[in-house]
């Protein structure tokens, strides 16, 4: 953590919740973390329950976000969702490249690029994922993954809409895996990502960049990564989806 930033605690909630439960989960979040001012806390449910999630946490100090968008504005594309649907549904952010849509759904960095650049047209703010497999690792190859991850998915990004990026780095080995990277092993990939944000833009966009870990984070482990000089938050998934984990996580000293 570092004090010029402000952290960001979000919820990927995946293919989990129904209506019902989700504004269920919301609703007993709402009062867990309502005294929380220095922090961010997003969450992102199915497309489903958006709307009702948007209903239930108005007025509060949670914000929302979608978990995918498609590139295209609007048209014969069955089955997607667009940045003016999410946006009439109360998002204000959107993950994109989550390392599961980029293993099971064949998202690449180039249509990565092209959903991020879509949101930030229609002003949605991008929560960027990247990460390596536990292949691309034990390949020596993580500087070349990361590195094509953050330049194929920044690529013809502004300087000015570069400010409203949020990058989480998730170690696909570390997901929903219950093994965590452990807080110096993902400050080294976080501060990397830095180092290639701040070539490709300058020392103060990259010391603006809010850089999240994902990965098997929880009540117990979320303080010693938050420790570390550049991990800015948490993008949660198996955690998140029970009131009184996520607070505790959102709540960490
Ligand atoms: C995620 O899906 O973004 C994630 C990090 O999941 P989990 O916390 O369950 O590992």
């Amino acid at each position: 953590m570092n004090a010029k930033r402000r952290p960001i605690l979000a919820g990927n909630w995946k293919m989990n919740m129904t209506v019902t439960q989700a504004r269920e989960l919301a609703s007993k979040l709402i009062p867990l973390v309502s005294s929380v001012k220095d922090r961010d806390i997003v969450l992102g449910p199915p497309f489903t329950a958006l709307s009702a999630v948007a209903e239930t946490i108005k007025g509060t100090n949670i914000s929302l976000s979608a978990q995918n968008l498609h590139w295209e504005d609007k048209g014969a594309f069955t089955g997607e969702i667009s940045a003016d649907m999410l946006l009439d549904s109360g998002c204000k952010y959107v993950i994109i490249g989550h390392s599961e849509r980029r293993q099971y759904f064949g998202e690449t960095d180039e249509t990565v690029n092209k959903k991020v650049k879509q949101a930030l047209k229609k002003g949605l703010l991008p929560i960027l994922c990247v990460g390596e497999t536990l292949a691309d690792r034990e390949a020596g190859k993580l500087n070349e993954t990361i590195n094509r991850q953050v330049n194929g998915g920044l690529k013809d990004i502004s300087t000015e809409d570069m400010k409203k990026i949020v990058i989480a780095y998730e170690p696909v080995w570390a997901i929903g895996t219950g093994k965590t990277a452990t807080p110096d092993q993902a400050n080294e990939v976080h501060a990397l990502i830095r180092q290639k944000v701040k070539a490709l833009y300058s020392a103060d966009i990259a010391e603006g960049l809010r850089i999240q870990y994902g990965g098997s984070v929880t009540p117990e482990n979320v303080s010693t990564l938050m420790a570390m000089p550049d991990i800015d938050g948490a993008l949660v998934g198996g955690a998140s989806l029970k009131p009184e984990s996520f607070a505790a996580l959102v709540n960490f000293k």
